[in-house]
Order: C-alpha cells, then sequence, then structure tokens
C-alpha cells in the first residue's frame, strides 16, 4: 500500500482528527488484505511497531479513541470494524485527498455524433470522454465542453493507466454499473434503484447542439438514482440495460454476442454500443413507454417508463 500525505485527508476527516489514527487504520488494513472473513486481530505491541509510534502514551490515547467505532478490540488484540475499512478503502483510491492530472489526451475512438476525435479529460473524480468538434451530449456546467459521457473513477486508477486503455476501462466499468441498477439495486449499498425515463418535454438543441431546457443533446435519457445512497447515473435507456442485451445496437445485423461479454467482445465494445443507440429514433407511445427503432428501420424495441425492455 503507498502512503500519500494524509494531511488533506485529515481536514475532511476531521473526527480522525490525527495522521497517527489514519496510521492505525493503515496498518490494521495491510495486516487484513484479503477477502472473506478476517479472524486475525493484531496484538497491541505489533500495532505500536508496525505504526512506528514511540511514545506509548500517545499511541494508546488515540488507539482509545479509534476503539468502538472504527477499531474492535478483542482477547488477541485489534482489528478493523467495516467503517474503519471503508475509511482506509476511501484513502488508497484517493477519493478524499487525491487528483490526477490528465489533460485532453486523444484516445481511439470516434464521436458518435459527429464522427470527430474524442478526448478524455479527467476532474471533479469524474472521467469525461469529449468530442473535440461538437457540443457532445452533455452540456452542465461541471461537464467540459463536447462531453459525451462523463464516468466516476478514483484518481488511483486514472494515475495507473494511459488514455486509450482508461478510457475503454471506464467504460466496460460504466457498462457494468449500470447493469444492476437497471434491475433495480445499488451494488454500492444495496439500495433499491429508481429507474425512470427523463423525458424532455420541450426538447430543442437548436444550432448549439445542446438543448438549454435539460442541458443535453437527447430527449430522452434513462435516469438511475439510488433510494438510499443518493447514487445517480444517466444512461441511453438502452445502454446497460440487460433487457437489451440480445439487441443489435448497430441496428444492421452485424452483431452476434451478448452485450457484456468477457474480453472476446473487444474492450471498446461498450463506447460502440453506447454510441450506436444514440443514433435510435425515440417515439414517445400514449401508455407513456418509448419506442425506439434502429436507422436500418428494422428491429424495433420498446422501454416502459421505469426501463424496462417491454417488446
Ligand atoms: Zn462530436
Ligand atoms: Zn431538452
Ligand atoms: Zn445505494
Amino acid at each position: 500500500m503507498s502512503d500519500p500525505s494524509t494531511e488533506p485527508a485529515e481536514a475532511a476527516f476531521s473526527f480522525l482528527g490525527d495522521g497517527l489514527r489514519l496510521a492505525i487504520l493503515r496498518a490494521l488494513a495491510e495486516r487484513e488484505a484479503r477477502a472473506g472473513p478476517r479472524e486475525d486481530a493484531m496484538a497491541y505491541s505489533d500495532l505500536r511497531r508496525a505504526v512506528g509510534e514511540r511514545d506509548s502514551g500517545k499511541f494508546s490515547y488515540h488507539l482509545g479513541k479509534l476503539t468502538g467505532r472504527f477499531v474492535e478490540k478483542t482477547p488477541e488484540g485489534y482489528r478493523l470494524r467495516e467503517p474503519g475499512r471503508e475509511t482506509v478503502r476511501l484513502l488508497e483510491r484517493g477519493v478524499v485527498d487525491g487528483d490526477a492530472d490528465l489533460d485532453a489526451a486523444p484516445v481511439a475512438a470516434r464521436c458518435p455524433l459527429c464522427d470527430a476525435r474524442v478526448r478524455v479529460t479527467y476532474g471533479d473524480h469524474h472521467l469525461f470522454a469529449c468530442c473535440s468538434e461538437c457540443a457532445g451530449l452533455f452540456g452542465a456546467d461541471e461537464c467540459p465542453e463536447g462531453t459525451v459521457t462523463g464516468i466516476v473513477l478514483p484518481p488511483a486508477v486514472v494515475e495507473d493507466l494511459d488514455p486509450t486503455p482508461l478510457f475503454e476501462r471506464a467504460h466496460r466499468v460504466f457498462e457494468r454499473r449500470l447493469r444492476p441498477m437497471f434491475e433495480g439495486v445499488c451494488l454500492e449499498c444495496g439500495g433499491e434503484v429508481d429507474g425512470r425515463l427523463r423525458r424532455c418535454p420541450d426538447h430543442d438543441p437548436g444550432p448549439s447542439g445542446i438543448c438549454p431546457e435539460c442541458e443535453t443533446a437527447s430527449p430522452l435519457l434513462a435516469e438511475l438514482v439510488c433510494e438510499t445512497c443518493g447514487r445517480g447515473r444517466v444512461s441511453h435507456p438502452l445502454f446497460g440495460n440487460p433487457g437489451a442485451d440480445d439487441v443489435d445496437a448497430t441496428g444492421d445485423g452485424t452483431w452476434t454476442g451478448p452485450a457484456v461479454a468477457g474480453d472476446a467482445g473487444g474492450t471498446a465494445a461498450a463506447w460502440d454500443r453506447f454510441g450506436s443507440f444514440l443514433a435510435w429514433t425515440p417515439t414517445a407511445r400514449e401508455d407513456g413507454a418509448v419506442a425506439f427503432d434502429p436507422p436500418s428501420g428494422d428491429g424495433q424495441v420498446v422501454v416502459s417508463p421505469d426501463l424496462r425492455v417491454i417488446e
């Protein structure tokens, strides 16, 4: 495990209050960095040695502050409780204090709207894939110009990969994250996800390409929000939707396998699939469902207001 400065994290985690406390949590986490039930507690003396704190009074004072909520004391010694583990996970992902430097790096992909080159940029813990020429799909203030997708990723992942593999990895992750949400389950917390069609009643992208009403280029998107933790995602109603797994996104009969395949499907598949669905024409039906027609005109798919593929 890396050991970046804990100072900015300290500010955010004021309830942890002291770098020594974070060092204790990290030392315990390193001990149990494996999946499954965690049996082995860490003896007091081993823990103090691992942290490297000479002042025993200071050490036991801070360990005592952590014990209860973050750390559990057992007859064999100390081990993390889940809030302690979650704190370390946040630190390791760089979610609290980290950032990554990535500015307008070109990737091997084309814009689904205008076929221009795509660039990735990173900000506010999102990897944005942006068109270099058109307005893209999302025009809200927090999106860089030309945003087609914005995917939450921790800085630790962004730092580790070159732009194109990063772009491909992000879109695979995006598609897989969406699937359980379309099924009504939040994988982050186990809560229930409310999924619905978001339709812009007065959609008018005009010459800018972005409608001022909904701040997107598309009149119709899927909105998925966890009712418990508030995690929200926006997608095309067919992309990431398990009900559309057997749908040929290109609509021209070239598709031959499941939407979310292993590596055999090619790692660029998720971006291509997302982009292909953008070319489908949505038509609202009287019952609130929306019919999507591929450019070829053959193979209509109907999505209910709560995002189920019903025809
Ligand atoms: Zn474009
Ligand atoms: Zn609109
Ligand atoms: Zn949740």
